[in-house]
C-alpha cells in the first residue's frame, strides 16, 4: 500500500464548528464563531431555494410551462441520468410526481458499473421512459482522462462532464425540447470548491493540446459559443429541480429499492467506477479528501451528526485498496510507476491554463441574473464566485 490515509495526514489547523470542512479547502473562510463560509453558502441557498409546499408550488409552475411548451412534441424535458441515487430519484420525481414526459439521457464514458446499467434499465422500464445512451469512443475516453491525469490538475473527470453536457443539449436540440432537468443537490452533495473541479471548454482544449499523446477523433467540446447558442438562441433552460424538493436521507434509497428494485452501490458516484481513481488521485496528489464536501452537507441537513462525519473521515475510504487502484490504472493503460511519478509531480490548477474564467468574472452580474432566471443552472453563480 502506498500513500497515506487522511488520518495519517497532519491534522488541519482549523475545522468548522458546524460541519467538517477544514482549512485544506481552498478559499474557505471562518466567521467569529468558527462557522465556515460553506455553511453560510448553504444557508443562503437554502433560503433562495425553498422545499416543502413552497418548493412544490414552484415545481408545479415549472411543470405547467414544460407541458405547455411540450405540446405536440414527444417529450416535455430531457433528464440526465446515471443510474445513481440522485438522478434516479430525479427521474422518478419528474415522471411520477410532476407527471411530465421526460426523455432520459445517459452518457457512458466506458466506466459504467454493472449496477448502474441494471438500475437504469429497471428504472426506465418501470417508469416507461425512453432511455437514450451516448457511448463515448473508448480509446478517446481513456486518452482524455489520461490527459487530465498527466496535467496534474485536481479533477480528472472534466472531459466526461463536458460529454454529459453535450449529450443533454444535443438531445434537447434534436427533439425540440426547451428544458434540461439536472439533479445536483447542494443539500445532499454540498458545493465543491471551484478550484477542485472547475470546467470550461477553453480550459479543456488547453489540457488536450498540451497533454494528449494520441489523436482524439470523436470528442465534441462545449465552448462558450455553444452555450450562448443553446441558451439565447435555442432558449434551452437548465432547471435543477432538486433545489426544490427534499432529497436528503435514506428514505430516497429505500423508495428507489421498493419501487424499482434499484440497487445501492453504497458509495457516492460509484455508478461511474472511474470515481475510485478520481478520489484516490486527489487524496494522494493534493492531500484533500473529497468526502469532506458530502459529509459536511449531510451534517448541515441533520442526516448524520458531526461526530459521525468525523468518524467517517478517519476511516480508510473504499478506494484505498491496491486492487481498486490497479484495476483503474490497468483500464486506463497506465503503469503504477507512471501514476506514482505523476502523483509526485507538480500540482496544477485551472488557473495555470488558459480558461474563460477571467471573462466569466467580468460578467459576474449578468451571470447572476441568468442563474436566477434559470437560464443557467440555478446555483452556478454561487459555485463560481463564492467558493474562491
Ligand atoms: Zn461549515
Amino acid at each position: 500500500m502506498t500513500g497515506q490515509y487522511r488520518s495519517d495526514l497532519p491534522a488541519p489547523l482549523r475545522r468548522c464548528v458546524r460541519c467538517v470542512m477544514d482549512d485544506t479547502v481552498p478559499g474557505i473562510r471562518f466567521d467569529a464563531d468558527g462557522v465556515c463560509s460553506y455553511c453560510h453558502l448553504h444557508d443562503r441557498l437554502d433560503r433562495a431555494f425553498p422545499t416543502g409546499p413552497e418548493g412544490r408550488r414552484i415545481l408545479e409552475r415549472f411543470a405547467d410551462r414544460m407541458r405547455r411548451d411540450g405540446k405536440n412534441r414527444p417529450y416535455d424535458c430531457v433528464v440526465g441520468v446515471s443510474g445513481g441515487r440522485d438522478t434516479s430519484y430525479c427521474l422518478h420525481y419528474v415522471k411520477r410526481e410532476l407527471g411530465l414526459r421526460p426523455l432520459a439521457v445517459h452518457f457512458d464514458n466506458g466506466w459504467d458499473s454493472e449496477t448502474a446499467k441494471t438500475n437504469l434499465a429497471r428504472l426506465c422500464d418501470a417508469l416507461d421512459v425512453e432511455l437514450h445512451t451516448v457511448i463515448m469512443d473508448w480509446p478517446d475516453s481513456r486518452e482524455l482522462t489520461n490527459c487530465t491525469i498527466r496535467a496534474g490538475v485536481p479533477y480528472i473527470d472534466v472531459t466526461d462532464d463536458i460529454g454529459i453536457a453535450r449529450s443533454l443539449y444535443d438531445a434537447a436540440v434534436r427533439e425540440g425540447v426547451r428544458y434540461i432537468i439536472m439533479s445536483h443537490s447542494f443539500r445532499e452533495e454540498g458545493v465543491t470548491p471551484l478550484l477542485w473541479n472547475y470546467i470550461d471548454g477553453r480550459y479543456v482544449r488547453a489540457l488536450i493540446r498540451r497533454y494528449a499523446t494520441q489523436p482524439i477523433k470523436t470528442f465534441r467540446n462545449v465552448d462558450l459559443h455553444h452555450l450562448i447558442w443553446w441558451t439565447l438562441v435555442k432558449r434551452i433552460r437548465v432547471i435543477n429541480i432538486t433545489n426544490y424538493y427534499d432529497d436528503t436521507g435514506e428514505q430516497v434509497e429505500r423508495l428507489l429499492e421498493r419501487e424499482y428494485g434499484w440497487i445501492d452501490t453504497g458509495q457516492h458516484h460509484m455508478d461511474n467506477e472511474l470515481f475510485a481513481l478520481v478520489y484516490h488521485y486527489a487524496r494522494h496528489k493534493f492531500g484533500f479528501d473529497w468526502r469532506v464536501v458530502e459529509l459536511s452537507a449531510k451534517v448541515r441537513c441533520g442526516v448524520i451528526t458531526r461526530q459521525q462525519a468525523l468518524d467517517a473521515l478517519a476511516t480508510p475510504p473504499f478506494f484505498e485498496t491496491d486492487e481498486m487502484v490497479n484495476y483503474c490504472l490497468e483500464k486506463q493503460g497506465l503503469t503504477r510507476q507512471e501514476y506514482e511519478a505523476i502523483l509526485r509531480g507538480p500540482n496544477r490548477y485551472f488557473t495555470d491554463f488558459p480558461s474563460w474564467y477571467p471573462l466569466l468574472k467580468a460578467c459576474r452580474l449578468p451571470i447572476q441574473l441568468l442563474c436566477r432566471l434559470h437560464l443557467l443552472p440555478a446555483h452556478a453563480y454561487e459555485k463560481f464566485f463564492e467558493t474562491v
